[in-house]
């Protein structure tokens, strides 16, 4: 078997991913919600006459493929799950399920891969290893599906893992690898802060919750600016900040809300214990008493250095060099992250915008749409990113 025939067979497997994909494009679930779409993949996959293992970790679905030659496992994860909004799109293939669409892409990534299992099935006798398909449910939604999954098994015996984003902000043809820190850990806060109110008038009866969270405010802006070494990067946003309900009257109380994002454990945990010392220390000072409700996102996408050089070199060849660009890291959060915990693997971008198709919108937008061509090249380079893993001495 050579990796230019398992190329063209997905060529030719095209019209069947596109039909896959746009079936699954009309009957969208929602994450954690998924029922008929990972019994439609494992129905597709026992068909192939691959192990199928269904309901892991809740609802994946993890495909073993047994190569006939001895060698190392390598796993391909892709996502299934939609998003709670209403598809606009005017197309054959737009949502059938009310307030429900895959407006991410997910889609594409589960007819990638499920074709891509396909062209490999065909030569599993000639497989040197293994190869893992591991359908993921649920990765919109925090908690997401992947760590559940890993709990229930999915990487038993696997060495390393590839995975991809169908990316409608890059063109349709282009490829984005990046080595390290490539998505951010997405995180969220309440600061709830407590005073005692009374009359505008006679402020030294009172302590003042309005004052008090303004003063955090402003102390925690300065975290970032002075607590971390400006090397890294990190971010601590506040959103919204509410406090007082008349104009004569102390407010009793103060909620300031916000984010955090960053792309290293050691970051993430010094923000939280220097959030956690300033509010109490402007707090003491004022009287005042405070909650903080801090909520961890997905842990940051992390490279590595050598899966990504195998990107690298398989989206070379199939898009062509200069069609391969270095990502610089971005603050969106994906619970890819979690696999990279514990296998070596790499996570891309597969560029799949075109004005000419309409594919012009974000992810997460209700005209949302791709150009299918990028989901043919996700499935041949994490085909090719497989097979170099597996062939490599
Ligand atoms: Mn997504």
């Amino acid at each position: 078997m050579t990796v230019k025939s398992v190329i063209e067979e997905l060529d030719a497997l095209y019209p069947e991913m596109i039909e896959l994909r746009r079936h699954f494009h009309q009957y969208p679930e929602l994450s954690h919600r998924e029922v008929n779409t990972p019994r439609t993949i494992a129905n597709y996959l026992e068909n192939l006459g691959i192990d199928v293992r269904t309901n892991v970790g809740g609802q994946g679905v993890v495909g073993h493929i047994k190569g006939g030659r001895p060698g190392k496992t390598v796993a391909l994860r892709a996502d299934f799950d939609a998003l709670p909004l209403q598809d606009q799109k005017n197309v054959p293939y737009r949502s059938t399920g009310p307030g429900v669409m895959h407006a991410c892409g997910h889609d594409a990534h589960t007819s990638a891969l499920l074709t891509a299992a396909k062209a490999l099935a065909k030569h599993q006798k000639d497989l040197k290893g293994n190869v893992v398909l591991i359908h993921q449910f649920g990765e919109e939604v925090t908690p997401g599906g992947a760590k559940p999954m890993i709990e229930a098994g999915c990487l038993e015996g696997v060495d390393a893992i590839f995975g991809t984003h169908i990316w409608a902000p890059m063109p349709v043809g282009q490829v984005g690898v990046t080595s390290g820190p490539m998505m951010a850990a997405a995180d969220k806060f309440k600061v709830t802060i407590s005073g005692r109110g009374g009359h505008g008038g006679a402020p030294h009866l009172t302590t003042d919750a309005l004052i008090t969270g303004a003063s955090v405010v402003n102390h925690l802006q300065q975290i970032v600016s002075r607590r971390i070494d400006p090397t890294e990067a990190a971010v601590l946003s506040i959103g919204t900040f509410h406090s007082g309900q008349a104009f004569n009257v102390i407010a009793e109380e103060a909620v300031i809300e916000g984010t955090v994002r960053t792309f290293s454990k050691h970051v993430q945990e010094t923000i939280i214990a220097e959030m956690e010392r300033v509010i109490k220390g402007v707090c003491d000072s004022n009287g005042a008493s405070f909650s903080l409700d801090y909520e961890k996102g997905y842990p940051p996408v992390v490279n590595h250095e050598k899966e990504t050089d195998i990107v690298r070199q398989c989206a070379k060849r199939i898009v062509g060099p200069e069609a391969v660009i270095e990502l610089e890291p971005n603050m969106i959060g994906e619970d890819f992250s979690y696999y990279l915990e514990h296998v070596p693997g790499s996570f891309f971008f597969t560029g799949a915008g075109n004005p000419q198709t309409g594919a012009v919108y974000p992810h997460h937008h209700p005209l949302f749409d791709i150009d299918e061509k990028g989901m043919l090249n996700a499935a041949k380079i994490l085909v090719s990113a497989a097979l170099a893993f597996l062939n490599q001495d």
